[in-house]
């Protein structure tokens, strides 16, 4: 089964449709890119998948959306933004708050801890899922705006995984950072593609090549193809599509 699935979803801002009739699934334990050409509607849709686009008063969101089969307008928001965490573009930890308070913070706001010494374990168990352990086990107590960019997208990483999600969006996230640290994220998501889904906005064809499992292709808020990433790759039925991934588009 699906482990998103939408049907006719629609969102407009005013009198504006930036997502006209979406009907989409995420299977679970792989990663789906999101590929498109900027502003048709990728980051609306991501933020429509955890209810973050109702803090955006102006928006309006009609069909419906289903997590693990349960509609997620019906859902406990706490509930649903717990199990569906997120990652953005520009990496944003608190820095001035220290990178374990970064990662518990969430944790004990939630109360997801039931001790110091489990909440220091959770935190731990999530650097290392996120592969900064290594880098940060010694300065634990150090703001984290110290660290380089790339360890603060998988800090933020660190922070969503501590909640032990079903589904990590990831809206372009690795588009800030250098070609190696990039190359470190596309290894971690593969990785944690095991324990859940994964959506991940990428405006790189070649990244969505070298790690997705599916291609949702978005175009001016419609999904113009979604299927196998080899097939969008080798055969794709749509001429958009074609362009798109020759970088023609
Ligand atoms: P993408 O992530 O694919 O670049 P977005 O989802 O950010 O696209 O935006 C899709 C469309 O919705 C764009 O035309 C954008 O201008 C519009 N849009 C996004 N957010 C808002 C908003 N808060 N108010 C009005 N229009 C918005
Ligand atoms: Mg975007």
């Amino acid at each position: 089964m699906s482990k998103i699935e939408t049907r006719g979803l629609r969102v407009s801002f005013g009198q504006t449709q930036v997502i006209v009739g979406v009907d989409l699934s995420i299977p679970d334990k792989s990663i789906t890119a999101l590929m498109g050409p900027s502003g048709s509607g990728k980051s609306t849709l991501l933020r429509v998948f955890n209810r973050l686009i109702e803090l955006y008063p102006e928006a309006k969101v009609s069909g419906e959306v289903y997590l693990d089969g349960r509609d997620i307008f019906k859902m406990d928001v706490v509930e649903l933004r717990r199990r569906v965490q997120m990652v953005f573009q520009i990496p944003n930890p608190i820095p001035n708050l220290s990178i374990f308070e970064n990662v518990a913070l969430g944790l004990k706001l939630n109360r997801l801890a039931k001790s110091k010494r489990e909440l220091q374990e959770r935190v731990r168990w999530a650097l290392e899922k996120a592969q900064l352990w290594d880098e940060v086990r010694d300065r634990l107590g150090a703001p984290a705006g110290k660290l380089s960019g790339g360890q603060q997208q998988r800090l933020c990483i660190a922070r969503a995984l501590a909640f032990q999600p079903e589904v990590l969006l990831a809206d372009e996230p690795t588009a800030n950072l250098d070609p190696e640290n990039t190359a470190k994220i596309e290894a971690l998501f593969l990785e944690l593609k095991k324990d859940m889904a994964i959506v991940m906005v990428t405006h790189f064809p070649q990244q969505a090549a070298r790690i997705s499992d599916y291609v949702a292709f978005l175009y001016k808020g419609q999904i113009v193809e979604w299927g196998a990433t080899r097939d969008i790759f080798t055969k794709p039925r749509h001429q958009l599509t074609e362009k798109y991934v020759t970088g023609r588009l």
